[in-house]
C-alpha cells in the first residue's frame, strides 16, 4: 500500500487539527494567535529556544533535536518573529509526520509527483510540503481562520489585519486566504528582477483558490513580468494599496480580474503581494 501526496496531506492536516483541538480544550478558548510555544507540551516538546544556528544554517528557520525525554526546537534568532514561528510550527509538523509513520509508504512520491520545470516551491520535497501544511493548520486553523475571514472583505487591508491577529507573515496569511476564502481568489507574490537593466517585477509564486495541493487546474497570470510603468511597480515603490486589474489564465479560459497589491519589506527583500478576485 502506498499513499499519494494528497492523501498524506489530508492525514497530516487531520493530525494537526487534532493538536489544535487539544490546545483549544487545554486553554479554554479558540482565539488567535496560536503560537508554537503553546503547542510544545502537547506535542512532547521540552522547550523551544532561540539560538544562533551558525553560519552553515543561517538560512534555516529552526532545527528539531530529539532527546530521550522529548524534543527541543531551536529557532533561528536572526530571522524575524513571524518566520521563527512558522519554522517552529514546521518542526512540530515533522514530529506529527513521524507519528503518522507515513514515510515508508511514500518513498516513491518524491520521484513521481514533481515536475523539475515547475517553480521552486513545487520542487520542495513532499516531506517539507507536508510539514508546511501542518504548520499552516497549527498557526491558522482552518475553522478559526474561516470564521475571521467571513467577517472581512478580501483586501490587502484585511490581509494585514489577519496576519496581525494570527501573528504570521503577510505571505503566509495571503496563501491561507487563497486556500480558504469562499469567493475564489488568488494570492501572488512579485519580486524585483535582478540582473537586468530595466526595472521590473517577476512573479515569484501564485496560489490558486483552494490552495496548491488541492487544485489541479493551472491558474496563472498571463503576464508574469510587470514593467516599471505598471500598477504593480507603483505598489513596489510606495507604501500604498494599489488597485489594478490583470489578465489570468484560469484553466481553459482567459479573464481580466480585479486585483489589489501592496509592497512589503525593504531593499533587496522587498516584495509585492497581490490578491485577485476571480468573481463568477
Ligand atoms: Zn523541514
Amino acid at each position: 500500500m502506498f499513499v499519494n501526496l494528497e492523501q498524506a496531506t489530508t492525514l497530516i492536516i487531520e493530525r494537526a487539527t487534532r493538536l489544535v483541538s487539544l490546545l483549544v480544550e487545554d486553554r479554554g478558548h479558540d482565539k488567535p494567535p496560536f503560537l508554537p510555544e503553546e503547542y510544545a507540551r502537547l506535542a512532547g516538546i521540552k522547550r523551544i529556544e532561540k539560538a544562533d544556528l551558525g553560519h552553515d544554517r543561517a538560512d534555516a528557520g529552526a532545527v528539531l533535536l530529539r532527546f530521550r525525554d522529548g524534543y527541543v526546537i531551536k529557532a533561528n534568532q536572526n530571522q524575524n518573529l513571524a518566520r521563527q514561528r512558522f519554522s517552529c510550527a514546521h518542526e512540530i509538523g515533522h514530529i506529527l509526520l513521524g507519528e503518522l509513520e507515513l514515510e515508508p509508504l511514500m518513498e516513491d512520491v518524491e520521484f513521481q509527483t514533481f515536475n523539475p520545470q515547475s517553480q521552486a516551491k513545487d520542487r520542495q520535497s513532499p516531506r517539507e510540503r507536508l510539514c508546511d501544511a501542518a504548520a499552516t493548520e497549527l498557526l491558522m486553523p482552518e475553522s478559526v481562520f474561516k470564521k475571521y475571514l467571513s467577517g472581512f472583505d478580501v483586501s490587502i487591508k484585511s490581509l494585514e489585519q489577519l496576519a496581525n491577529i494570527f501573528k504570521v507573515s503577510v505571505q503566509s496569511a495571503a496563501i491561507r486566504i487563497a486556500e480558504l476564502n469562499v469567493q475564489p481568489c488568488l494570492a501572488l507574490k512579485w519580486r524585483s528582477q535582478t540582473g537586468t537593466k530595466s526595472k521590473s517585477l517577476r512573479l515569484a509564486w501564485c496560489v490558486p483558490p483552494g490552495g496548491k495541493s488541492r487544485v489541479k487546474a493551472n491558474y496563472m497570470p498571463v503576464h508574469t513580468i510587470a514593467g516599471h510603468t505598471s500598477a504593480l511597480y507603483k505598489a513596489y515603490q510606495s507604501e500604498n494599496y494599489v488597485k489594478s486589474s490583470k489578465l489570468f489564465r484560469l484553466g481553459t479560459v482567459t479573464r481580466r480580474c480585479p486585483m489589489e497589491s501592496k509592497g512589503f519589506g525593504r531593499e533587496e527583500t522587498r516584495y509585492v503581494i497581490s490578491l485577485a478576485l476571480l468573481g463568477k
